[in-house]
């Protein structure tokens, strides 16, 4: 970018952190030549996930999206049907929902989580109920690390029999209730994209109780072969599955997932200590009974306080050659999802529009260091004492 006047170097907002195991998986893929979309790292690190998870199996995929796409498919998603999305989220939540042919309809926030309102969803699923017209499923996303308000959400999904797919891309590491994030659904959804984190540079994982299901998601993952001798089909099967090499860097990265949490979530405390004096300054604090991976530390200004605006704050944080990004641009006003339905948290408030307008993302990488983070913390404080002269 034009704008860049430092020498400094770039602070991203997310970056891969490798734990330096990674490239003996890989050696050994090479030296047994399972240079494959299946093989040992794969059988591993599903074994893995399965465990940290708590969950009765899992799947490995080449992305998270994929992911998505094979719950959707399990849950028989077909054309014409109708899924509920999380709004505030990145367009990889519901992208699935357009490639089985249904329609989505986006769901908002509320204040505390960020996450799908149980009010809205509430309203939604009594007026599909009205209808008939019920969803064939609600994908819950966890954003950024903060647990939705499952006890709630899982409840009124139970009472109108709707299955549940979480899309815990964000909050891989993330507990509520004592339930790592992804496993209280039908079905969860991780992803090792290269800003998660963890990474495998790009992959996915599907974990479920329903062991029958995920056997289904695994055949439909390599084109759907029938088991017979000679290549045969019924279904349409897909070519997701995830590479044995890549599995390997996952099984090193799982390794040190709990380490990454522990270091985002004291990036969190550090950049809350710094800028908490800041008046209109707002943490995403965790609801009670969660604990977050912290994947990026947001947070939300009033700029009628501050006197920052968040475009701003990302102008002047990119003169200095660090990266920060505005909150997720809620779906239901992607020109992408123009006319699909969209319950607010209050009929007339919308809190996933509020939350954009206001939201930012700093640098939240976990091999960032102090004197790096010092340097995000400094120019928010400078912007402030600008607009102030303090
Ligand atoms: C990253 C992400 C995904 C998609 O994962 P990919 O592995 O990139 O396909 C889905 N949902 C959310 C909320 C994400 O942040």
């Amino acid at each position: 970018m034009a704008l860049i006047s430092t020498s400094e170097k770039r602070i991203y907002l997310s970056p891969p952190h490798m734990s330096g195991h990674e490239q003996q998986y890989l050696n050994e893929a090479f030296e047994t030549n399972w240079i494959a979309p299946l093989g040992p790292n794969v059988d591993e690190f599903e074994r893995r996930m399965s465990a940290y998870a708590g969950t009765k199996g899992s799947v490995a995929v080449n992305s998270g999206t994929a992911a998505i796409h094979l719950a959707l498919i399990l849950l028989n998603v077909s054309k014409g049907d109708v899924v509920f999305c999380s709004t505030l989220t990145f367009v990889a939540s519901a992208n699935p929902i357009v490639y089985a042919g249904a329609e989505p309809v986006f769901i908002d926030s509320d204040a505390d989580s960020w996450n799908m309102s149980p009010q809205a969803l509430e309203r939604a699923l009594y007026e599909a109920k009205k209808k008939n017209k019920l969803p064939k499923a609600v994908i819950i996303v966890h954003l950024y690390g903060q647990s939705a308000k499952m006890h709630e959400l899982v409840s009124i999904c139970r009472h109108y029999g709707v299955p549940i797919i979480e899309d815990a891309a964000e909050s891989l590491g993330s507990e509520y209730m004592g339930q790592k994030s992804g496993s209280m659904g039908e079905f969860g959804v991780y992803s090792f994209n290269g800003n998660k984190i963890i990474t495998t540079s790009g992959g996915g994982m599907l974990v479920s109780n329903d062991t029958d299901r995920l056997e289904q998601a695994r055949n439909l993952a390599a084109q759907a072969r029938e088991p017979v001798p000679h290549y045969q089909h019924q279904k349409t099967g897909y070519n997701y599955r995830m590479s044995n090499l890549l599995a390997g860097i996952g099984i090193a990265q799982l390794g040190v997932l709990d380490d990454r949490v522990a270091a985002k979530r004291a990036l969190f405390v550090r950049y809350k200590e710094s800028l908490r004096s800041i008046e209109g300054v707002q943490f995403a604090d965790e609801i009670s009974g969660s604990r977050s991976n912290r994947w990026l530390t947001t947070l939300i200004m009033d700029e009628t306080v501050t006197g920052m605006s968040v475009s701003g704050l990302i102008v002047a944080l990119e003169k200095e050659n660090i990266e920060a990004r505005h909150i997720w641009k809620p779906l239901h006003t992607q020109p992408l999802f123009k006319g699909c339905e969209y319950f607010s948290h209050r009929e007339e408030e919308s809190v996933s529009d509020q939350l954009f307008a206001t939201g930012i993302c700093l640098p939240s990488g976990t091999n960032m260091s102090e004197a790096e983070q010092d340097r995000v913390i400094e120019v928010i404080q400078t912007q402030y004492k600008l607009r102030f002269n303090k």
